[in-house]
């Protein structure tokens, strides 16, 4: 959301979460207490943050206090499904992909050349946007 590569991993196979966040030069975010206690994480050769809270924009906070990251650094520039960099988009080509009365109302759109989703500076990304400056603050 605040524009930094992610990834998600759902796969519960440590190994191979370990071996994919070295090799991509990748900060694991985890709850997973036992992964904390983990070798690699303990001497510092892959850096790991322990999320404690379960309210999202709280964990968000966390994660931008302790890796010292920039909340808006590019806010909504990557595809929230995917990861993919969004592309801009012109009314032409969503015309029948968004709802008419967001057509009618929204002037700028973004859209994952992967998954095709398409996203509009809407009142959830105005909501969204203004919780991130806040944490900013
Ligand atoms: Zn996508």
């Amino acid at each position: 959301m605040i524009g930094y590569d992610t990834t998600l991993f759902d796969n519960r196979d440590d190994k191979y979460l370990i071996h994919t966040a070295l090799a991509e030069n990748r900060v694991i975010l985890t709850r997973d207490t036992q992964l904390m206690r983990r070798r690699v994480i303990t001497i510092g050769e892959l850096k790991a943050v322990f999320i404690r809270n379960d309210n999202p924009l709280q964990q968000i906070q966390q994660v931008i206090d302790e890796l010292g990251l920039d909340s808006v650094f590019k806010p909504f520039s990557l595809c929230l499904e995917c990861n993919r960099p969004l592309v801009k988009a012109s009314k032409e080509d969503i015309k029948d992909r968004v709802p008419p009365y967001v057509y009618q109302t929204q002037t700028q759109y973004v859209e994952c050349p992967h998954c095709r989703r398409i996203y509009w500076q809407g009142t959830h990304w105005q909501a969204m946007l203004k919780k991130l400056q806040d944490i900013s603050k």
